[in-house]
């Protein structure tokens, strides 16, 4: 880890100094046990702010969009497919991105660790190779990393990013035994009734606190329709018919786009399971369309586009 962070340093000194980018996007420190912070550095001087660690986990695709300067941007497999996705939707051009792309060994699920420790709060934390080594007041614990990954993480098949300019470090050995939609296996053995009483279960638990649609790098609408008021598209209470519409537009809007950050699901305050309906989606477009986000910088994802020849009478 520690090489992998000298070595990102290192390239970003370099586009710096070079001028070859006007800001670098990567990760700092920061101030709680087990977390980091996006971190902007524009100046040469600051550059040993960067880190990378188990704890980068925001996808920093998010803060290149809208952005008019050249940036280089630190990113994990599923940062630089969300960079090909927004490059591909002309959220910003190609050339003004500079992918430095990191081999990710997974990043750690903060909520996972919660619920072992319950009402211990964890006052230092160090994540060695394999280990989590947590301290706290009257506790220390050693918990295995394996087991506090992000559920995403676990089936990741694009640790390595597929799309780069500078890649950093050795290439990760990629999964590929495991079912990356295995966690969608039990909502697909339920009947259509079953599954909706499932979701309204599990969506009633939602606040609005669009904390999912914030943290998403292709939440990117200058207006979203749960804001607009002329014409509101729906209420802004929290009664579950409004909630479901949010939830079922939101699928809808990242269908075919959606990598499996895991961003969402991590910034949820209710803990909802939000990647069972987002990973359901991505598989439908996998095999109806033979679709994945962000692997190529050619193919617009399915509902982004349309043909003249299209059955449907509202092309023509
Ligand atoms: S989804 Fe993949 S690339 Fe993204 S953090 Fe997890 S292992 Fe890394
Ligand atoms: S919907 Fe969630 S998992 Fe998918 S790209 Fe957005 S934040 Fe990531
Ligand atoms: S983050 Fe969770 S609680 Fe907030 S709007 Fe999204 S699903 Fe609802």
């Amino acid at each position: 880890m520690e090489n992998l962070e000298n070595s990102i340093r290192e390239v970003a000194e370099k586009l710096l100094s070079e001028k070859k980018v006007d800001l670098i996007i990567g990760y700092e420190r920061g101030t709680l046990p087990l977390r980091t912070t996006p971190c902007f550095v524009d100046k040469v001087e600051d550059i040993q702010k960067l880190v990378w660690n188990a704890s980068c986990d925001a996808n920093l695709s998010k803060y290149v969009v809208g952005r008019k300067e050249k940036v280089g941007v630190v990113a994990k497999g599923c940062d630089a497919r969300l960079i090909a996705v927004c490059i591909i939707e002309k959220q910003f051009p190609r050339e003004n991105v500079v992918i430095i792309g990191v081999p990710c060994l997974g990043v750690i699920d903060r909520k996972k660790i919660e619920m072992e420790l319950g009402d211990r709060e964890v006052l230092e934390a160090i994540v060695e190779d394999e280990q989590i080594k947590v301290k706290g007041e009257g506790f220390e614990l050693v918990l295995p990393k394996k087991d506090f990954l992000c559920d995403s993480c676990l089936t990741c098949k694009h640790r390595n990013p597929p799309i780069y300019d500078v890649f950093v470090g050795e290439k990760v050995p990629e999964i590929t035994e495991a079912n990356e939609f295995a966690d969608v296996s039990s909502l697909e053995s339920k009947s259509a009734e079953e599954r909706w009483e499932h979701f309204k279960e599990e969506l009633s638990k939602c606040i609005r606190c669009y904390a999912c649609r914030n943290v998403c790098p292709l939440c990117y609408c200058k207006m979203c329709f749960v804001d607009q008021t002329m014409p509101a598209w729906f209420g802004k209470t929290n009664d579950l018919a409004d909630t479901m519409i949010y939830h079922i537009v939101r699928a809808f809007h990242v269908a075919g786009r959606c990598v499996d950050c895991g961003a969402c699901s991590r910034a949820c305050p209710m803990d909802i399971n939000l990647r069972e309906l987002m990973k359901k989606t991505e598989k439908i477009m996998k095999e109806r369309y033979g679709y994945e986000a962000g692997v190529s910088l050619e193919k617009v994802p399915p509902l982004g586009e349309f043909k003249m020849e299209d059955p449907q009478e509202f092309i023509k």
